[in-house]
């Protein structure tokens, strides 16, 4: 027999676009467009060793900063 106990959970609710300051919901339509990212830095990391670092970027502006390195290809393809 399983015994269970109450977890209180986070679920993320909006997202602040670190360059831009717009402000997205999972509402959005392009709400999964957006990049978020965080890391724990390793061992000589360029970084710095242990530090944390985090980025959440808006869908225009994951285009105006990442865009040439995109590779972006149509449904057909995929
Ligand atoms: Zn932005």
């Amino acid at each position: 027999m399983l015994e269970y106990t109450t977890q209180t959970t986070l679920k993320v609710a909006a997202s602040v676009c670190d360059r831009c300051q717009r402000r997205l919901t999972p509402e959005d339509m392009d709400w999964h467009e957006g990049l978020s990212l965080f890391r724990i830095a390793g061992y000589a990391s360029v970084f710095g060793d242990g530090n944390a670092i985090s980025l959440d970027l808006c869908p225009e502006c994951v285009k105006e900063v990442l865009g040439q390195w995109i590779r972006i290809s149509s449904p057909e393809v995929q």
